[in-house]
């Protein structure tokens, strides 16, 4: 993936994924192996946002995205088959990292070995309960780091069909 020109780091929930009307439905009362279960068949189960995943099939296909997500990295086969499916081809990238913050770094290395980068990204949390909140310090960096940031209004327009 080095030394191409350009590079989109995509983010999933929320953003490929219709995904905040699926959370919070899992009571934590069961026991791990359980809660692994029922959260992986969820993850593959996730409605996933049809044109923008068109929009974003291409440039898979080019080899010019990267899945970057605030997912458990016990989840990362079951989002990577995810992907798969949703895109017919095995050649994703894909990292996991534990927060949102946790994004910063990885684009910082990235913004270093190619000359435009895109991100792709709600940058919000909470719908489940009943109030958006955003992660304000990881759009910010963003902002100073990508060339071109896509979120807000302008990712509703290519999510909708
Ligand atoms: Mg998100």
């Amino acid at each position: 993936m080095l030394f191409r020109q350009k590079i989109y780091i995509i983010d999933l929930d929320n953003t490929l994924y219709d995904t905040w009307p699926t959370l919070g439905c899992s009571p934590s009362a069961q026991s791990i192996s359980r809660r692994f279960i029922t959260e992986s068949i969820r993850m593959l189960r996730l409605p996933v946002f049809a044109r923008f995943r068109n929009i974003v099939g291409r440039r898979v296909h080019r080899r010019q995205v990267l899945f970057l997500s605030a997912r458990h990295k016990v989840f990362w086969l079951v989002t990577y088959l995810r992907l798969v499916k949703d895109f017919r081809t095995p050649r994703i990238s894909l990292i996991l990292v534990p927060r949102a913050e946790d994004k910063v770094p990885v684009m910082k290395s990235l913004s270093r070995s190619f000359s435009q980068m895109t991100v792709i990204d709600d940058f919000s949390y909470g719908h489940e309960r009943g109030t958006v909140m955003f992660y304000e310090s990881v759009r910010a960096s963003a902002y100073r780091i990508a060339t071109c940031v896509i979120t807000g209004k302008r990712l509703s327009q290519l999510q909708r069909s």
